[in-house]
């Protein structure tokens, strides 16, 4: 692979953006960049699904996987009505992963989503309905998609040496771009990204605005946290909160959300909801 582009054009592009790097005041800046371009996204992500799970059992019938697919139909219709320049771009898609010993859930970059069985009990808490429980944690992962946390994780992680290449495969006519990102193997390495605690927030922010707009009460995210913590007492946290804020961080603002989605929530309600079209897109 070409790290210094030989054409002079080019290297003086590659510089200029170099430079930049060098430049950046702040971390909080450099996070926001993201050289991906959002048809990329589906791109990647259909790409690392099948990888992801080749290792994995998936549930395909019986009341749990109805339930997560009519759920996450009806967050991925919010994510549409409230960001539809990014979500109606993506190839949304769920599996249920028989893993009763894994307490996760992801969202890769353009909508395919997992959901791993070990979840269940910890969304369902005491009531024994776990729908509104994984509706918080699903429009959390959900936000993650549309917010592009994932590919902008991933150009934070690849960092100058990325400006350096793309900025020229771009002059180059932008073919040698998605060569350089598909090789930098998204699959293997989505999974260990940190999103930073500023992405974690902004995730559960809109999120709890993805799950009221499709009809789920978003106070009910207060008691999925508190079960969180819980829950995770003494043991590694799973990826989508290793670099979380501290979990009273979190329900902290949560709480202080509430009155700004409640009506959202409320709107929702008494225009019947958002129906789940039972996994057809
Ligand atoms: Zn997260």
């Amino acid at each position: 692979m070409q790290l210094i582009p030989s054409h002079p054009k080019r290297l003086a592009i590659a510089l200029m953006a170099a430079t930049t790097v060098a430049l950046l005041p702040s971390c909080a800046a450099i996070s926001q960049i993201n050289l991906i371009p959002v048809s990329q996204d589906p791109i990647l992500g259909a790409q690392a699904y099948p990888e992801l799970l080749a290792p994995e059992q998936t549930i395909e019938s019986g009341r749990e996987y109805e339930t997560v697919v009519a759920m996450t139909d009806r967050l991925v219709r919010a994510a549409k009505e409230i960001d539809p320049e990014v979500a109606n771009l993506f190839e949304w898609e769920v599996v249920l992963v028989k893993r009763d010993d894994l307490v996760n859930a992801w969202c890769l970059p353009g909508g395919k989503m997992a959901v791993y069985t070990g979840i269940l009990p910890v969304a369902a808490g005491a009531g024994g309905d776990f729908e509104t429980g994984l509706a918080v944690v699903m429009g959390h992962e959900i936000a993650h998609a549309t917010l592009r946390h994932g590919t902008r994780a991933m150009t934070r992680q690849q960092g100058a040496n990325w400006m350096i290449q793309l900025a020229g495969a771009v002059i180059g006519g932008g073919e040698g771009a998605a060569a350089i990102i598909q090789g930098a193997n998204f699959g293997a390495n989505f999974l260990n990204l940190s999103f930073g605690r500023d992405a974690e927030l902004e995730s559960d922010r809109r999120g709890l605005m993805y799950m009221a707009h499709a009809g789920y009460d978003p106070r009910e995210a207060v008691g999925f946290w508190q079960r969180m913590q819980a829950a995770s007492g003494g043991q590694a946290p799973p990826e989508w909160l290793s670099t979380h804020p501290s979990n009273e961080n979190r329900i902290k603002q949560i709480e202080s959300l509430l009155p700004e989605v409640m009506p959202i929530y409320e709107q929702s309600r008494s225009s019947g909801g958002l129906k789940s079209f039972g996994g057809k897109r």
